[in-house]
């Protein structure tokens, strides 16, 4: 899954297929289809993976993690209006 943070208001957003901004409207993103996906310059692209995400359904694991997403990434790009 791909998440945008924001630097200014602290913001983590879960991101769909509309474009979705954070609280101080300075950085936004959307999924262009299943797998790609672009965010504004300001915003900090985040990404969870599948086994990450079914951590959260288990009663014993109590922590799971989020990356930074590389900036040269071909699923997570950044654009000028996403
Ligand atoms: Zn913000």
């Amino acid at each position: 899954m791909k998440y945008i943070f924001c630097k200014n208001c602290k913001d983590l957003i879960a991101l769909t297929s509309g474009t979705k901004y954070c609280n101080c409207k300075q950085t936004s993103g959307r999924y262009t289809d299943e797998v790609n996906a672009v965010y504004s310059s300001e915003a900090v692209p985040i990404g969870v993976t599948s086994n990450e995400i079914s951590k959260l359904f288990s009663n014993e694991v109590t922590s799971f993690n989020m990356f930074k997403v590389p900036y040269n990434s071909n699923t997570f790009r950044r654009a000028d209006e996403p």
